[in-house]
């Protein structure tokens, strides 16, 4: 059984119907996963996921302008924290959590700001808290950031998650948590998961544009 590979399908027959489609590459799940492929059709209809998934495929298509999108053109129309917030109102979501790396501050308070503005009530949560060191946590001295003998505040992820689980949040939002942090609050959160800022240091937290110059070539 061959591993998927959709990154290296260069053109996505997947997109097409039966009968229109180029052959499949031999990676493809199409042809090496059907059994599961309707297997999972089925996860589909339990009623909870059925409403947040068809939360998110009406808010899918509100993101696009209608007339546009009939002559098959492609006009966003909002960025991703308003889909957030039309997300939250179909799934009626009232209280959110956000959980946010310290260096993002302002950030969260911005989108803190908004999200209310939409009628959330916010919860957040911000790495340091806790104010744990991190040889607290078996972090060795040495890998301290700024110096050995310096308190240093823990990121502390899993007690982000435990917080916002506390709050009874409907889902929580990632701003910024580094890489790693970002997978232990995702993994400890009860609630679902999004992300509306990925931390990418270098790039202003715009990490796709190291995909798009040349100027990164060998950074990358
Ligand atoms: S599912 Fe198949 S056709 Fe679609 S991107 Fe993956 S490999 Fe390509």
């Amino acid at each position: 059984m061959k591993d998927p590979k959709c990154a290296q399908c260069k053109t996505k027959p997947c997109k097409l119907p039966e009968g229109e489609r180029p052959p499949l590459p031999p990676y493809c799940p199409i042809i090496n996963f059907n059994e599961i492929i309707e297997e999972i059709k089925s996860e589909y209809k339990d009623p909870e996921t059925f409403n947040f998934y068809l939360s998110s495929a009406i808010t899918e298509k509100e993101c696009y302008d209608r007339e546009a999108a009939s002559q098959g053109k492609i006009r966003p129309l909002r960025p991703r924290i308003r889909e957030i917030a039309a997300f939250a109102e179909k799934i009626g979501a009232k209280k959110i959590g956000l959980a946010f790396c310290v260096g993002l501050s302002d950030e969260a308070a911005r989108a803190g700001a908004i999200l209310e503005k939409h009628g959330l009530d916010v919860v957040s949560v911000v790495c340091s808290c806790g104010a744990v060191d991190k040889t607290e946590l078996n972090i060795p001295p040495e890998h301290k950031i700024y110096g050995s003998d310096r308190f240093e505040a823990a990121c502390n992820p899993i007690l982000q998650a435990e917080l916002l689980n506390r709050a009874g949040t409907a889902f929580n939002i990632l701003v910024g948590l580094c890489v790693g942090h970002d997978m232990l609050f995702t993994q400890w959160s009860k609630a679902p998961v999004t992300t509306l800022i990925v931390k990418d240091r270098l790039t202003g937290h715009n990490p796709v544009i190291t995909l798009y110059t040349r100027y990164y070539k060998d950074i990358v």
